[in-house]
C-alpha cells in the first residue's frame, strides 16, 4: 500500500471514515497507536521522495516542492484532477462524479510514481535492506544516517565518547575543509582530457584505514609509523597500524560487491552501493549520526586533497598541463601521444598512491572561466556547463533560451553575436513574450521575514504571498525600485545588461582565443 502522505494521517482517516459511513474497516492500530493493515507495508511515498537521494541524485532536483502536483508534474508531465487547484480540504465540494475522479487521479499518480524509471526507486528501496539489515518500511522512512548507524551496530562497534565534538554538542572545528580547487588557468582549450578519482572519499578511508575506532586509538600512541604527516594534516593524529576500522572494512566489503553487482548486470544494487559507499564519509561532520567523529570527516577530506596534489605531481611530471582541478578531478591539457600518456597517467596513479583513476572524458573544446565555472562539448557531442548564471533557473526564461543558444553556436563554430543582436533587436521592439521576460522565484520564507527589502519581501508582500509560495516580477528602473510587476514599467535596458552580464565572461575568453589564432597566423 503506498498513500502519498504523512504515515499516520492517511489510514487514520481511512478507518474513520469506514467507521463512519458503517464499512468494515481493514485499519487496525498497533500498541504504540500507529495505523497498520494486516500482511501489508505502508509506505509513504512522501517520504521516499523526500530523500535527498531521490530528489537529488536520481531526480536531479526536478521537482521543488514535494506536493503531488508539483512532483507528479516534473517526473511524469501530469498532474492532479483540475491541475491541483482542488485540495483535499474542499475536495467536497465537488460532485460526487468529480469526487470519485479526483480520489482516483490522485492514487494513479501516486501509483505511477512508484513505478516511475521501471519502478527503479522501489527497486532501490528494495535493494538496501539486504546491505544494510534494515526492512523495507524502515529503509523506506530513514536516510543514509541510519542506514549507516545500522550497518556499524551490526558490526557490533561503540560509538566515539567525544567524535571530536565538546560536552555541549557544538562543533569544535564546524567548518573542516573540503576538496581541494586548483585555480584554473583561463582560455579556451581543445582536445582536453577529464579525469577523475573513482569514489575519492571512500578510496582514502580505505587506503589510510580511516575510521572512527581507529583515528587515535589507544594502541598505537606511540608507534612512530602511525603519525598522520604534517604534510596532510597537523593536529597530532595517528590511525591505527594494528586493525582494520569498521568503516574501512565495510566499504571494501561494498566496493567488491559493486564490483561484482556490475558483472552481474545488476544496475539497481550497484546503484544502491554506490550510495552507501560515497554516502558514507559526509556523516561523520553530522553531529546528529551516533558514530559522528569529526576528525574522520577532516582526515578523509584532508587525504584527499593530499590525493588531488600528489596526481598533479604525476601529471605534470609527464609533461600534462593542469588547467584545472576540483576535489576529485582534474584537467589536463597536452602530454606526449595523448591517449597513450592517459593511460600512463592511470597507471602511476594506481602504482604510485594506490587510487583508482577514470579517463571520464574529452571535451573537444571547452572555456574556462573561473573556479567551478565552464562550459564546453565532449568529444561525443555533448554540451557541458557547471555554475554558469546563464543556466541558472532565477533568470528570466529569456535569458536560460539565449543562453542555450549561445552554447549552440559555440558548439557549431558560429559567431554568437549574430543571434545575441537579433535577440537584442527583439527585445527592443517588443517581439519577446513577456511571459519569457518574468523572474520567477520561490520564497524561501514568509516576505516579511526578510532582513533587507530585497525583491523577494517587496513583491511578496505586494502579492500578499508566503514561504514556499512562487512569486514573479519584472526588472526596472532602480528609480522605481527595481521590481514591477506590470510589463508597462518594464526596463528594456536592464534586460540588456542581465544578457550581456550572462554572456560577458564567454565572449572575452572567445574573442581572446581569436586573437590568439590571429597573432599565430602572422
Ligand atoms: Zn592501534
Amino acid at each position: 500500500m503506498i498513500p502519498d502522505n504523512d504515515v499516520n494521517s492517511d489510514l487514520a482517516v481511512l478507518n474513520e471514515r469506514c467507521i463512519k459511513n458503517g464499512i468494515s474497516s481493514p485499519v487496525k492500530f498497533s500498541w504504540s497507536g500507529r495505523p497498520t493493515i494486516d500482511n501489508r507495508i505502508h509506505i509513504d511515498l512522501y517520504e521516499v521522495f523526500r530523500k535527498e537521494l531521490v530528489k537529488g541524485t536520481i531526480f536531479k532536483n526536478k521537482y521543488r516542492t514535494l506536493k503531488l502536483e508539483d512532483v507528479s508534474q516534473a517526473i511524469l508531465g501530469k498532474g492532479k484532477y483540475d491541475l491541483g487547484a482542488i485540495s483535499g480540504a474542499d475536495a467536497h465540494l465537488l460532485t460526487v462524479e468529480q469526487q470519485k475522479e479526483y480520489v482516483l487521479q490522485d492514487a494513479e499518480l501516486v501509483m505511477d510514481l512508484s513505478k516511475v524509471n521501471n519502478g527503479q526507486i522501489m527497486s532501490l528501496m528494495q535493494a538496501i535492506p539486504e546491505l544494510t539489515g534494515l526492512n523495507l518500511e524502515q529503509v523506506c522512512h530513514s536516510n543514509l544516517s541510519t542506514w549507516w548507524t545500522r550497518v556499524f551496530d551490526d558490526m557490533n562497534s561503540i560509538p566515539p565518547a567525544s567524535g571530536g565534538y565538546d560536552k555541549e554538542g557544538k562543533n569544535q572545528s564546524s567548518a573542516y575543509q573540503g576538496g581541494l580547487v586548483i585555480e584554473p588557468k583561463r582560455g579556451l582549450y581543445r582536445n582536453l582530457k577529464v579525469v577523475d578519482v573513482v569514489s575519492l572519499y571512500a578510496s582514502v578511508a580505505i587506503l589510510h584505514n580511516i575510521s572512527f575506532e581507529t583515528v587515535t586509538c589507544v594502541c598505537c600512541m606511540n608507534i612512530e609509523d602511525a603519525k598522520v604527516s604534517a604534510d596532510i594534516i597537523d593536529k597530532g593524529y595517528w590511525i591505527c597500524k594494528r586493525k582494520e576500522g569498521a568503516f574501512p572494512r565495510k566499504l571494501r566489503q561494498f566496493k567488491e560487491e559493486r564490483v561484482r553487482q556490475k558483472q552481474l548486470g545488476n544496475e539497481i544494487k550497484q546503484l544502491g552501493l554506490k550510495i552507501l559507499i560515497n554516502g558514507g564519509y559526509g556523516l561523520f561532520g553530522n553531529p546528529a549520526f551516533k558514530y559522528a567523529d569529526i576528525r574522520v570527516a577532516e582526515l578523509i577530506t584532508a587525504s584527499g586533497r593530499n590525493t588531488l596534489r600528489q596526481m598533479t605531481d604525476i601529471a605534470s611530471n609527464m609533461g600534462f598541463t593542469i588547467v584545472a582541478g576540483d576535489t576529485d578531478s582534474l584537467f589536463l591539457d597536452g602530454g606526449i601521444n595523448n591517449d597513450k600518456a592517459i593511460e600512463h597517467f592511470i597507471a602511476e596513479c594506481e602504482e604510485k598512491i594506490g587510487i583508482d583513476v577514470a579517463h571520464s572524458q574529452t571535451f573537444a573544446k571547452v572555456a574556462i572561466v573561473k573556479k567551478k565555472h565552464y562550459f564546453g562539448v565532449t568529444t561525443s557531442g555533448e554540451i557541458k556547463v557547471t555554475r554558469m548564471e546563464g543556466k541558472k533557473n532565477d533568470r528570466p526564461v529569456w535569458i536560460n533560451k539565449m543562453f542555450d543558444q549561445f552554447l549552440e553556436d559555440f558548439k557549431a563554430d558560429k559567431d554568437p553575436m549574430v543571434n545575441l543582436k537579433a535577440a537584442i533587436n527583439d527585445l527592443e521592439i517588443g517581439k519577446i513574450d513577456p511571459e519569457l521576460l518574468r523572474i520567477r522565484v520561490t520564497l524561501a520564507k514568509n516576505p516579511e521575514e526578510y532582513a533587507i527589502n530585497n525583491p523577494n519581501k517587496k513583491i511578496g508582500m505586494l502579492l500578499g504571498a508566503k514561504a514556499g509560495d512562487v512569486i514573479w516580477y519584472f526588472k526596472t528602473d532602480r528609480k522605481k525600485g527595481g521590481v514591477r510587476t506590470n510589463l508597462e514599467e518594464m526596463d528594456i535596458r536592464k534586460y540588456k545588461e542581465m544578457l550581456m552580464a550572462t554572456v560577458k565572461d564567454a565572449l572575452e575568453i572567445l574573442s581572446e582565443q581569436h586573437k590568439g589564432t590571429q597573432r599565430n597566423n602572422h
